[in-house]
């Protein structure tokens, strides 16, 4: 039997593991963390739960082939629970507030209400969120494999896609705020996103949300990587945690194998590294691998953004008064070089897993870029420490100014920065989705295989922007198709 050997066990690795097990070949995966599950996390504190990732798992609408995907991978299924959420976010400016609810018509009347002179620019908005419902991620083959008839049945799926693109695809969140009179709905529609994200992403997640095919499993984050973790296994599949990689071997210009930085070396036919870019190319190969695209995406950062965070879990005791993800206008602060008047918290009470004696988590958060990512790595380690936790008592001070009612019921549970993103992850200036896309620009793709390098296929969130849960798990089962491509043989693994 051929052996694969998968390089980092984050969701696109052990997807990866799951369909080389399922199309016959050894699987291994060796990642660097104790545990696996990579940027799809939750860990504890002081007997909370604190989840870092799903927001909405794309693909939770049976029937769709990405939802086959999750299910082949053990991460849902159809007794899987999801958290009851009702709204996208929700958006508060000088007492008052709109939510984008999953309730489109809710939506609608709600912003008509608090504008009646946007009515036009809200209905025609509402009409391509639901246009934007059937956008959907290819998830049969990868695009270089599909048929004519293949692009028949997607465009007749998508048929009013391109309406979606033609409309909002070349504006950015700044371009689309312009288009309505009113503060309020202007904040809405450029400030869940940085502003210079194209803005038919933004119509696209929420109607991802409002279709249902973007439900929360209730459970976590943490816990849907180790189901698939679990489904690996019991298909046969080894993992090996705490085993960082130190280089993947190239001889003759074929990948044969990996050194690990224990110095062990582990040969394979195959090596599929599902690792962050960064580390890719610039630790397990040689710089002279990385593709051109890579490279000018790494030189440009102005058109090439990335998104972090920092962020701080607390728990509050009762109940939040707005429910949900909300962000809401505070005193100026400064964090690293920027000038901030608006902060945002998420609140966990979809799932009990979040709760204890009468303490619900909750999570403040500030989106991070490029810049800030250099703020943080220019400070030495007192001042990071230091800084860290300023910025934590200032979101919480905050928190109780605008809330008066949480004054001593908030507890600080964690903080963390890019820089952690960077320490766990190897994320590329701490960046936990691929490149954003920006007006103007080609969205960011690579092939799933590199110059010069034989039997080394690609997978993982960067291999596509705008990376995120689908693009990870979508790029393992593509990885190991174009293997079975390469042998002739039949690629369909489910
Ligand atoms: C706060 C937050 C919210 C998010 N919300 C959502 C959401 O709502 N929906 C969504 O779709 N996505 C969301 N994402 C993004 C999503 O988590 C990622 O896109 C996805 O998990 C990336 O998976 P991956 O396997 O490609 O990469 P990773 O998770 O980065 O996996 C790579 C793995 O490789 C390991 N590794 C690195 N170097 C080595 C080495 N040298 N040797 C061995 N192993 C190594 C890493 O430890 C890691 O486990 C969110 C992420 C965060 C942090």
């Amino acid at each position: 039997m051929k052996k694969i050997i998968v390089a980092g066990g984050g969701i696109a690795g052990l997807t990866t593991g799951i369909y080389a097990r399922l199309a016959g070949y050894e699987a291994e995966i060796y990642e660097k963390n104790p545990v696996v599950g990579g940027e799809c996390m939750g860990w504890n504190r002081n007997g909370y739960h604190i989840d870092n990732c799903i927001h909405w798992l794309t693909g939770t609408k049976p029937d769709t082939s990405l939802y086959n995907v999750w299910k082949t991978v053990g991460a849902i299924d159809e007794n899987t629970k999801y958290g009851d959420i009702t709204e996208f976010y929700t958006c508060e400016l000088n007492g008052q507030t709109a939510t984008l609810w999953h309730d489109l018509e809710k939506t609608r009347k709600e912003l008509i209400q608090i504008s009646p002179e946007d009515e036009e620019e809200i209905n025609k908005f509402i009409e391509h969120v639901e246009y934007a419902k059937q956008c959907l991620i290819p998830s049969e083959k990868p695009m270089e494999m599909m048929g004519i008839k293949d692009y028949i049945d997607m465009g007749k799926e998508m048929a009013d896609m391109p309406k979606v693109m033609k409309e909002y695809g070349k504006i950015n969140l700044s371009q689309l705020a312009d288009r309505f009179k009113n503060p309020l709905i202007k904040m809405l529609m450029s400030e869940y996103m940085p502003k210079e994200y194209v803005a038919y992403s933004f119509l696209v997640s929420y109607a991802t949300m409002a279709s249902g095919n973007g439900n929360v499993p209730l459970g976590g984050s943490l816990a849907m990587s180790l189901r698939m973790r679990d489904k690996f296994v019991s298909l046969g599949g080894k993992v090996f945690t705490g085993k960082a990689v130190e280089e993947i071997i190239i001889e003759n210009g074929t990948a044969t194998g990996i050194k690990l930085e224990d110095g062990s070396i582990h040969k394979a036919d195959y090596i599929i590294p599902t690792v962050d870019f960064n580390v890719l190319f610039n630790k397990l190969v040689d710089k002279k691998y990385m593709p051109a695209e890579l490279k000018d995406a790494y030189a440009d950062e102005k058109a090439y953004p990335v998104t972090s965070g920092f962020q701080a879990a607390f728990t509050v005791k009762g109940s939040m008064p707005i429910r949900g993800t909300v962000l809401f206008p505070c005193d100026e602060f400064r964090m690293g070089n920027k000038t901030y008047d608006r902060l945002s918290y998420k609140v966990y009470d979809y799932d009990e897993l979040f709760k204890k004696d009468g303490k619900t988590v909750i999570q403040a958060h500030i989106v991070q870029d490029h810049e800030d990512y250099y703020f943080w790595k220019g400070l030495s380690a007192e001042e990071y420490k230091t800084k860290k936790a300023e910025y934590a008592e200032m979101m919480k001070e905050q928190l109780e100014k605008r809330f008066p009612e949480l004054k001593g019921n908030l507890e600080l549970l964690d903080v963390w920065t890019p820089l952690t993103y960077e320490r766990y992850c190897g994320a590329y200036h701490g960046a936990y989705m691929s490149f954003v896309t920006t007006p103007g620009r080609k969205s960011f793709k690579t092939k799933g295989t590199v110059k010069g390098i034989k039997n080394m296929y690609l997978a993982g969130q960067w291999t596509m922007a705008p990376g995120g849960l689908p693009v990870a798990a979508v790029s393992g089962k593509f990885a190991v198709q174009r293997i079975l491509k390469s042998e002739h043989k039949d690629i369909k693994v489910d």
